[in-house]
């Protein structure tokens, strides 16, 4: 668990660098004044920015799936969330119930589409992936 955090952390790391590189490469785009070549460039621009739309979905999906995950029942009262604050709904025996570093509990699915759009809990707003 841990080695897979610190390997997904210098892998996000990595195309944050790069992301910075494909801003920088844009900004001398803007220098070019042949339009072919300007071209040629904005092409490969482009590319690499399709690369690291895509990366950045796949790192976040592999980092949604290792947050821990439990089987809801009604006797473990334990303090944890009785309802689901993504669809509001109760959670209902061995139901799959997905909890959040900040400790709080949702839906596997509700909470896997809100992390996918967001990087934060939505009950408490706390930031999920630490960054
Ligand atoms: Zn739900
Ligand atoms: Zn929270």
């Amino acid at each position: 668990m841990n080695t897979l955090n610190s390997i997904m952390e210098s892998a996000m790391e990595e195309l944050e660098n790069l992301a910075v590189h494909c801003l920088n490469i844009e900004r001398l785009i803007e220098t070019i004044s042949d339009l072919n070549e300007r071209e040629q460039w904005v092409n490969i621009l482009n590319m690499y920015s399709h690369i690291l739309k895509n990366n950045f979905g796949v790192i976040a999906s592999i980092a949604i799936k290792m947050l821990p995950t439990y089987k809801y029942s009604s006797e473990l009262d334990d303090g944890n969330e009785k309802s689901c604050a993504v669809c509001l709904n109760d959670f209902q025996l061995n139901e799959v119930i997905r909890k959040l570093p900040c400790a709080h509990d949702f839906h596997v699915d509700c909470v896997d589409k809100w992390l996918k759009l967001r990087r934060t809990c939505p009950m408490c707003r706390a930031c999920v992936f630490n960054d």
